[in-house]
């Protein structure tokens, strides 16, 4: 499969061999079964009473056809005045009843299907919350947003088509068809010929339906990624021109959409003319042995005036009905891929029997880790130890693993092979929640939601008391800087914290932490530059809160890694040097090299250095 550059693209929404979805194409039974079975339950007493509005509106369609035989024989043939009143009282309050059901049906029926949807949203923001990282690796935040929202809108028309339609249209016509049978066997035999053609053509149009909506949910897949990949990479598009090839990409899948779309519309309307025509037939048949029956056999005209109108009457019902078997295969595609989403159980869960992680001091052990994302290995067999109650920087080239060992830490992927112990319990055994619970993170590109600034810092601790969180702002240098900010800690941060400057948001993200006060503190330092000031307050707090906890720090800066009680070196994925930055130094080794390159260090002078890399002279490596 080819991604939307005209580049190899492995990526779900691009390869439809991956969908599940496509490779039970007979499973809509179970499919509908499933759909109605796992949200119907709470509505058991609802649905009866729509059901009884259903069934009062049904009987009162086929009592309107029925009393065509009284209104016929009663007053046009017999000319009896009195039934003339007691047949319009009748009628009034047929239609009365039929009115008052139809109302009652639709708003009972319209609150469960929102409710249902609502069930089916909710279910799959929370698997979606529940997945580990690689899930996200693997599934772009665009084919995500898709799918909750075309799928859930899939949802939603099977359970208003199959509910309304077919409750209330079903039992129309088995009220119709009784109307018709009670008047007249012979000739319901005959108006009932026209079904088998009918299901026949159907069905055919719904095998056709099936494989252009497969068709267009792959070509909207591709407009979703073209455009997806556009936006993201707006700026290498414009900056290699390739405008012109991202349109044509987009056009073409654009242009695919709307071919199926029109594919499936002609398909659909097509039970039309299918219906019309087998209708007019069976209609035809009935006029032509019913009036040859009234006027040449002498049978009773009302009953053949009854039957005619119950014909009439399921003729709208039925024709909906055939429609409805194409729509609906239509929209359970969207229904498909919502299970499919629904039943992806998230791989790194909390193994059964799985304890509480104990931290005494905090020691972090590394043992013979290997790990790969995909196929790109990032760590070949790392052996190392974060000693408790000291900071340990992590420094290497980029691309060296130094993110994934904090991500492995965390627990956000599971190593491929060998351990990782805190205090001796493997970081496998304990529950993902204490193993969390005890790490608190302060990462260079810290994001903050676009809830209050103390609703933010609270996250480091839910239930924090005001107090606490002001005194973990104040730890953090953030208190001053909030104060000033019109609203304080009431105000908002803005989407992704962008009301903040960057050595703002990271106080906010260190007082997050201070408030955790968790024994390991996982650290990765800005690269960007901050203004002196902000980055001797950000300096002077992240000491406050590194104090006495096992800290891992991803250093960037001269001044941490020689403060640092051990430095590790790493080298694609292992463990090259280790010691103090003296010994390293000394070593003549890539550690040198490495101060030499990213610390801009080309001197031995490291002191004088250390003062050009405060204010953030780091260059990206
Ligand atoms: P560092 O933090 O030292 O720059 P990383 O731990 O981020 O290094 O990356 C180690 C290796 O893993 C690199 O080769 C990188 O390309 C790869 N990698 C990192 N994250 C991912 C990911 N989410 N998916 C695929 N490969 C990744």
């Amino acid at each position: 499969m080819t991604g939307p550059f005209g580049m190899k693209g492995k990526r779900t929404v691009l390869n439809p061999a991956n969908w599940q979805v496509f490779k039970d194409p007979e499973g809509s039974m179970q499919l509908i079964r499933r759909l109605v079975m796992e949200n119907a339950r709470q509505f058991v007493s609802r649905y009866v009473l729509a059901f009884l509005c259903m069934a009062l509106v049904a009987a009162s369609t086929a009592a309107s056809a029925w009393i065509m035989k009284d209104i016929i024989n009663q007053v046009f043939i017999n000319r009896n005045e009195f039934m003339i009143y007691v047949i319009a009282g009748l009628v009034m309050v047929i239609f009365t009843i039929k009115g008052a059901a139809t109302y009652g049906q639709m708003v009972i029926l319209s609150r469960i299907g929102n409710s249902i949807v609502a069930g089916c949203q909710r279910r799959m923001f929370q698997r979606i919350t529940e997945q580990d990282l690689s899930y996200f690796d693997r599934t772009p935040a665009g084919e995500l947003t898709a799918r909750v929202q075309h799928n859930t809108k899939a949802a939603r028309s099977v359970l208003e088509m199959l509910v309304v339609s077919v409750g209330r249209d079903v039992l129309t016509i088995i009220g119709l068809v009784g109307v018709m049978i009670g008047q007249n066997p012979t000739m319901s035999a005959f108006a009932l010929l026209i079904m088998p053609p009918a299901v026949l053509g159907v069905s055919v149009l719904v095998r056709r339906v099936r494989k252009h909506a497969k068709s267009q949910f792959v070509s909207t897949a591709r407009i979703l990624g073209t455009l997806q990949e556009t936006t993201i990479g707006i700026r290498v598009v414009k900056a290699f021109g390739m405008e012109d090839h991202v349109r044509a990409a987009m056009n073409e899948a654009i242009s695919a959409v709307e071919h199926r779309a029109n594919k499936i519309a002609s398909l659909t309307a097509r039970t039309s003319p299918l219906m019309e025509t087998l209708g007019g037939f069976a209609i035809a048949i009935v006029i032509l042995y019913g009036g040859y029956s009234v006027v040449n056999l002498d049978q009773d005209p009302g009953a053949f005036f009854s039957f005619i109108t119950a014909l009439l009457l399921a003729y709208e019902p039925a024709k909906r009905l055939a429609r409805l078997h194409v729509n609906l295969n239509n929209n359970l595609v969207g229904v498909r891929l919502m299970y499919e989403l629904i039943d992806d159980v998230p791989e790194l869960t909390d193994r059964p029997g799985a304890a509480e992680l104990v931290v005494k001091g905090g020691e972090i052990r590394f043992d013979d880790v290997r790990f790969s994302y995909g196929e790109s290995a990032a760590l070949n067999g790392l052996t190392m130890v974060a000693e408790p109650g000291r900071t340990t920087a992590l420094v290497g080239a980029s691309g060296a693993g130094k993110s994934t060992v904090f991500s492995l830490i965390e627990r956000f992927y599971e190593p491929d092979d060998g351990d990782i112990l805190i205090d001796g319990q493997n970081t496998k055994d304990v529950t993902i929640a204490s193993l969390r619970g005890h790490i608190a993170v302060v990462t260079q590109d810290t994001f903050l939601f676009d809830m209050s600034i103390r609703d933010n810092i609270a996250l480091g601790r839910p239930g924090a008391s005001d107090a606490e969180i002001e005194q973990a702002a104040r730890d953090a240098n953030a208190h001053d800087f909030i104060m000033d900010i019109p609203g304080g800690y009431d105000a908002l941060a803005g989407e992704g914290g962008g009301r903040l400057s960057g050595g703002q948001r990271q106080r906010v993200a260190i007082a997050r932490a201070m408030l955790r006060d968790a024994p390991i503190l996982l650290l990765d330092e800005a690269t960007s530059a901050l203004d002196a000031e902000s980055e001797t307050k950000v300096q002077a707090a992240l000491a406050r809160l590194m104090k006495g906890r096992t800290t891992l720090v991803i250093a960037h800066r001269l001044a941490t890694v020689r403060h640092a009680d051990a430095i590790h070196v790493l080298d694609r994925g292992r463990l090259v040097e280790s010691g103090t930055h003296d010994s390293l130094y000394a070593e003549d080794g890539i550690y040198r090299r490495l101060c030499e390159l990213q610390f801009q260090d080309g001197s031995s002078k490291a002191d004088e250095a250390e003062e050009s890399i405060a204010v953030g002279n780091t260059a990206a490596v």
